[in-house]
């Protein structure tokens, strides 16, 4: 297994692995791409984990 070359997860490309500030993405715009999808994900699983219940408004009266 060659170490001095990496594919990039985003485009596919071929990338370096040395004195590469971005690996395992080619580019800093692949990097970005990846951390959207995360972001965008954890979004959806937030909005989806809505199970605490609302204010308990009943013992203030
Ligand atoms: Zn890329």
């Amino acid at each position: 297994m060659e170490q001095g070359k990496i594919f990039c997860p985003i485009c596919k490309k071929e990338a370096a692995w040395k004195d590469n500030p971005f690996r395992p993405f080619c580019s800093e715009r692949c990097r970005l791409v990846d951390l959207g999808k995360w972001a965008s994900e954890e979004y959806r699983i937030a909005g989806e984990k809505k199970t605490l219940p609302e204010d308990p408004v009943d013992e203030k009266k």
